[in-house]
């Protein structure tokens, strides 16, 4: 195996979040503006020179891959790519391979691609759910049909996909639904992941009015469920505690109230190949370029590494205006969050 991708504060690069599309057939309030402006399709990657790409990481160090969007089951030929991506899988100790593939989706294709993410290799999905409420769900998603996702998730779950539910959490939008959601989550087998608003890309909204902090949050809950401490990680960001009543768990994604970087493996591709260190830093490498210029695999993997020789200690979000300098200009959708 090629040297690993360690950044200069000694954190190994193990985890890389890949965006296949910018497009999404939702328009999520805190997410896109309605009108969104899609990128032109000569600047987005092929599957093939994604793959190229996800296959480089692999080699130095990638361990995990989480594929996502946009919403990643409207890019045509996800199902090949995702059977492809699956041959990395187990590959035995001390080979270069992956010990997991997940994927994040908004839910409305989910049922037609349950079987097949299972065939592929995949143990577990995120599927983004902030309301159990159908109007409610319309005036978030802009665009979306709640049975769909709710329908997705049930064939996830009978696939025998493990299921994890992201909440965005919103002040005066979905704040007094934590507790049916929680209830609800036991009730199908999900756990629950809660995740404050983060100031990325112009939606057209104001989210300052919405954020949330979850430490407030979990106060609440705290008032009406029994959080057992629990050590579980995904690698990812969220912290987790036991829901007791439900027997499920309960995640934080706390970007804003609490710097999480310090543990930070991950590095973020969206579907351009621009490479990001830091979900909330503008700092990118472009290796479309050098792909695209058919460059060999080991000067491709010298550009990442000079990226990751990059990778800043921490994000510096702020929400409290909408063109503070914390707020990040790209959208969520770009980056694939
Ligand atoms: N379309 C898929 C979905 O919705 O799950 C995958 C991409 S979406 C960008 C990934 C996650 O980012 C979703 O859980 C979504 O709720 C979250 N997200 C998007 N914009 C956000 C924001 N401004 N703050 C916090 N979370 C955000
Ligand atoms: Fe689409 Fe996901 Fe963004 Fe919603 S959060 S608009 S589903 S990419």
């Amino acid at each position: 195996m090629t040297e690993a991708l360690i950044d200069p504060f000694g954190r190994a690069v193990s985890y890389l979040r890949v965006s296949v599309t910018d497009r999404c057939d939702m328009r999520c309030v805190y997410c896109m503006a309605e009108e969104m402006v899609f990128l032109p399709k000569p600047e987005v990657l092929s599957l093939e020179e994604l793959e190229r790409l996800c296959g480089l990481f692999v080699r130095t160090g990638t361990r995990r891959l989480r594929i996502t969007g946009g919403e990643p089951l409207v890019r045509r030929g996800i199902d090949g790519f995702l059977q492809s991506l699956g041959g990395w899988l187990n590959r035995g100790e001390g080979r270069p391979g992956l010990d997991e593939i997940t994927l994040t989706t908004n839910g409305s294709r989910l049922a037609g691609f349950a079987p097949l993410l299972r065939r592929a290799g995949l143990k577990r999905v995120n599927v983004s759910l902030d309301t159990l409420d159908p109007e409610r769900f319309r005036a978030i998603t802009r665009v979306g049909r709640l049975e769909r996702t709710l329908e997705g998730i049930q064939a996830a779950r009978a696939e025998g996909l493990a299921v994890r539910v992201n909440m965005v959490a919103m002040r005066d939008t979905n704040e007094d639904e934590i507790d049916s959601m929680i209830a609800w989550c036991g009730r199908v087998g999900a756990d629950l992941c809660l995740i404050e608003t983060m100031p990325m890309g112009d939606t057209g909204e104001d989210r300052t009015e919405r954020y949330l902090p979850l430490s407030l949050v979990r106060a609440r809950i705290e008032r009406r469920w029994t959080l057992e401490p629990s050590a579980y990680r995904t690698g990812g960001p969220a912290r987790y505690a036991r829901v007791a009543e439900t027997g499920r768990r309960l995640g934080f994604i706390t970007p804003m109230s609490h710097n999480f970087c310090e543990s930070c493996n991950r590095v973020r591709l969206s579907c351009t190949g621009t490479l990001f260190m830091c979900l909330g830093q503008d700092d990118a490498a472009d290796l479309r370029r050098p792909l695209r210029a058919g460059l060999p695999d080991e000067q491709i993997i010298a550009e990442i590494r000079a990226a990751i020789d990059r990778k800043p200690k921490g994000h510096d979000f702020i929400i409290d205006r909408r063109d503070a300098p914390g707020a990040i200009a790209r959208h969520m959708s770009v980056t694939g969050g």
